[in-house]
């Protein structure tokens, strides 16, 4: 087995040979993308409404090691899919752990946007998810953008105790390791080693910060809401922005559709001639159309005019599903988890959100 037959849900190695083992994968499964064991398989197709992270025994093990250990968390999210990408429930196992809070992929939001305001925003967010983190961070794991300022909150938080880095899936929690790898390492060592945490199956990177104390990766935990888990990896490539992501406008009049890609889709039922700030990959085509004809132009130009998804992927792409909403405050962002978000800067526009079934769709105070 190489490096890369990893389950991206849990991070075990993937075996095809033990039904019952752990990393278990039927051999078919293998040639999919992206690789996932059977385990987590079953968490993400049958359990759908509850998040992962709650219900996967081995991380729940984790984070109820770490609320009753002395420890700093530090949590990552994507800002990009900050709602997709937060694990609930987390301030309810760690204890009396403080937790830094640090948002990633910050290379992605428009350089217009004021890092003070993003962290100022995080902050406000993380107290409505019930929340309380001891300092925010902005970052770029993949650019170096903050990572010395946050390793030196790290050191000053951490007062001698360890470190657990919590994070779902794709947040970049690898690409942030890697960082902190080279930041707190001596470069002439082959420090890097991993453990078991107790009671778990799951193996843990220990990167150890003095004598006494190491740095841990946990798992990344799948969490359902996300678009990445929907789509094959030519679609991934597509919903994921790499650079900066550009406002695009749209002025709608009532009873007008736009659709993104055939992944999503936004109905403006009523609220007068107003415009839609769309914050989403540059790559994923937005097409706008009458309400009236949006039904037919999905059922006949999916995975066409309307794509991704396209090909094998619309044999098992979920069907959409309304949602609606009534935008009460000004500057609402609707957030289509794992895509984007549209920003509507006026109260009184009702809409009607279409995602896949299981994706979320929120409404949020606006983070630009
Ligand atoms: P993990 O699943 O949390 O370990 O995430 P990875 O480190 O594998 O990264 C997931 C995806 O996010 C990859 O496509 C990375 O290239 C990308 N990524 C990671 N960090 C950043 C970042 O700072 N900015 C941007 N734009 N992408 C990032």
């Amino acid at each position: 087995m190489t490096e890369a037959m990893k389950c991206i849900g849990c991070g075990v190695l993937v075996q095809t040979e033990d039904k019952q083992g752990i990393g278990y994968a039927p051999p078919s499964s293998l040639e999919k993308e992206p690789l996932i064991c059977q385990r987590c398989f079953r968490l993400k197709h049958y359990n759908d409404i509850q998040d992962v992270s709650l219900t996967d025994d081995d991380f729940l093990r984790i984070l109820n090691g770490i609320g009753q250990t002395d420890a700093l968390v530090v949590k990552i999210v994507d800002i990009f899919d900050f709602n997709g990408s937060w694990l609930p429930g987390l301030h309810r196992f760690v204890g009396s752990n403080k937790v830094l809070l640090v948002g990633n992929k910050a290379d992605l939001i428009p350089k217009s946007v004021k890092a003070e305001k993003v962290i100022h925003w995080m902050k406000y967010s993380a107290k409505q998810l019930g929340l309380k983190p001891e300092d925010v961070f902005l970052i770029s794991a993949a650019k170096g953008n903050g990572i010395e300022e946050l390793a030196g909150a790290i050191e000053h938080y951490r007062e001698g105790r360890d470190v657990y880095v919590v994070g779902c899936t794709n947040v970049g929690k690898s690409t942030f390791i890697n960082r902190m790898i080279k930041q707190f390492s001596d470069e002439t060592e082959n420090v890097i080693t991993t453990s078991h945490f107790p009671g778990t199956t799951l193996d843990l990177i220990d990167i150890p910060l003095d004598d006494e104390s190491s740095m841990y990766d946990t798992p990344g935990i799948i969490n359902h809401h996300q678009m990445a888990h929907f789509v094959d990896k030519k679609s991934l490539k597509v919903i994921t922005p790499t650079k900066e992501v550009k406002a695009m406008v749209f002025q709608l009049n009532e009873e007008q559709t736009l659709f993104f890609g055939g992944l999503a889709r936004l109905d403006y039922v009523s609220g007068g001639r107003r415009s839609f700030v769309c914050y989403m990959s540059n790559h994923l085509k937005i097409h706008r159309t009458k309400l009236e004809k949006a039904n037919d132009l999905y059922e006949n130009h999916l995975g066409e005019l309307l794509t991704p998804p396209s090909g094998e992927e619309l044999k098992e792409f979920p069907e959409l599903v309304k949602h609606e909403f009534t935008i009460h405050e000004r500057k609402t962002d609707i957030v289509f988890s794992g895509l984007g978000w549209v920003t509507v800067n006026e109260p009184g526009a009702k809409v009607v959100v279409h995602v896949p079934k299981g994706v979320g769709a929120s409404l949020r105070r606006s983070l630009i």
